[in-house]
């Protein structure tokens, strides 16, 4: 036998009846979609790595560590997988020049690539919904995506006991530098206690220390000059025009100050919905406002605000609190004793799945048909409501057995195969 081959460490393959589950997830997400007016988009899965240096920030542990960049041996080309959605999602609408005829409320549900260590609810690809609302500059729509989150959470099923939403302002360029000189300050006076990393980030980008896990860290971290303290009257005012749509709608958080999220192009509103159940994997979703990063992509000003919520940690979510998606399962299962009921069996399936029924064959070639016995078997493991079962006898008549898999007090019963389209509408999942 030749060598086995094996996904790459980090990246995982989402099969049946897992795949199930992510389904029903995603019907949620494209539900709540339509509810709020985002529309779909899609932008490639590899970009260049200019646009995520630029993006995303040199100083950051992503840029710095965790891309996936390679050099397209065909033309020498400068290449990333994109380790986050927002980027390739401003570049396009720059490229397109989309935002011409006003702002634009758009989501995409994406790959993203990051070489982190791998460990639970943390992998080298996941998934994210990435949604994003460009071209609007008000706290409103800061509101709207941080109550989309919640709305999510309540159509999952997931109790608002379970996840706290945390909320800070990283307020504007020249709050942050005078905020910098600060933080600069008392991260020098404690030098003792930070780490390679931190020294080194000290001058380039210091804000990004506060974002450290180094447990070592934390105190010193927590000591540190405040931004909040930083922010004038026009910061202030839109932080409190968010913070007074949460209350009115009776959506509880708490001012972090510590939050300054892993990418540079924040400002403003930024918030993350955190649980205590997944460890150190705990953020399930994290978004803010970027006014500035339309322009350092080289595009016109343009305000913008968006979250990337892990589609991989949600479910982990979901598991934890018991929730289980149902299954796909069909409505029906087509048992097929013989062979020479083959072409009966498939015709009047044919039929019922033009009615709208979900019908699944016993396929199998001429050797390995299966007995009644063991076709039974794969029709219960199906999650099928009803058995179908061609026999000879049955087909002789025109009729075919129809027989109820949940219900043992449901007596078996047969119907008119030429009738198939009035019956359909008792096996179809309503
Ligand atoms: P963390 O602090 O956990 O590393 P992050 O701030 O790097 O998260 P974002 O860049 O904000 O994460 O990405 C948005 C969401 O994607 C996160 O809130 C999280 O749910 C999920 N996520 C981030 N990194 C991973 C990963 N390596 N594996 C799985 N999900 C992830
Ligand atoms: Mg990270």
């Amino acid at each position: 036998m030749a060598e086995s081959l094996r996904a790459v460490k980090g990246m995982n393959d989402i099969l049946p009846p897992e795949s199930a589950r992510w389904e029903w997830f995603e019907a949620k997400v494209r539900a709540l979609m339509t509810r709020y007016g985002y529309a779909n988009v899609r932008t490639p899965i590899v970009e260049s790595t200019a646009l995520f240096v630029r993006g995303i920030g040199e100083v950051t542990d992503i840029v710095e560590k965790e891309m996936y960049s390679f050099t397209d041996s065909m033309n020498g080309d400068k290449l990333t997988l994109r380790p986050e959605a927002t980027a390739g999602i401003v570049r396009a609408m720059i490229e397109h020049n989309a935002l011409y005829n006003g702002p634009m409320r758009v989501w995409s549900e994406v790959s993203v690539f990051r070489h982190e260590r791998p460990q639970k609810g943390r992998y080298r690809q996941f998934h994210q919904i990435d949604v994003e609302a460009l071209g609007f500059k008000g706290p409103d729509v800061d509101a709207e995506q941080i109550l989309m989150c919640r709305a999510l959470l309540v159509d999952l099923g997931i109790p608002m006991a379970n996840v706290r939403l945390e909320l800070n302002s990283l307020g504007q360029a020249d709050e942050r530098l005078a905020h910098r000189a600060a933080l600069i300050k008392h991260f020098e006076a404690h030098a003792e206690v930070l780490d390679e990393e931190a020294k080194r980030r000290l001058q380039s980008n210091p804000l990004r220390i506060l974002d450290t896990k180094n447990p070592a860290m934390q105190a010193m971290v927590e000591a540190a000059p405040k931004l909040m303290d930083f922010l004038g009257e026009v910061s202030l005012a839109h932080l409190n025009a968010v913070r007074g749509v949460l209350d009115a709608v009776g959506l509880e958080y708490r001012i972090n100050p510590r939050l300054v999220r892993g990418l540079d192009y924040y400002n403003l509103t930024v918030f993350e919905w955190v649980t205590d159940l997944l460890g150190s994997q705990g953020t399930v979703c994290g978004g803010g406002r970027y006014d500035g990063l339309f322009e350092q992509l080289g595009g016109k000003p343009t305000p913008a605000v968006g979250f990337g919520l892990g589609i991989e940690r949600m479910l982990l979510l979901l598991e934890a609190v018991g929730v289980l998606p149902p299954l796909n399962a069909p409505d029906v299962y087509a048992i097929v004793p013989s062979a020479d009921a083959m072409t009966t069996a498939m015709a009047t399936c044919e039929a019922l799945r033009t009615a709208g029924v979900n019908v699944q064959m016993h396929g199998a070639g001429a050797e390995s048909w299966g007995g009644i016995k063991s076709q039974f078997k794969r029709a219960d493991a199906s999650g099928a409501r009803f058995a179908l079962i061609f026999g000879a006898d049955e087909l002789a008549r025109g009729e075919v057995a129809c027989k109820s898999l949940r219900d043992a007090d449901v007596p078996q019963r047969t119907v008119k195969l030429a009738e198939a389209a009035v019956w359909a509408a008792e096996l179809r999942n309503a």
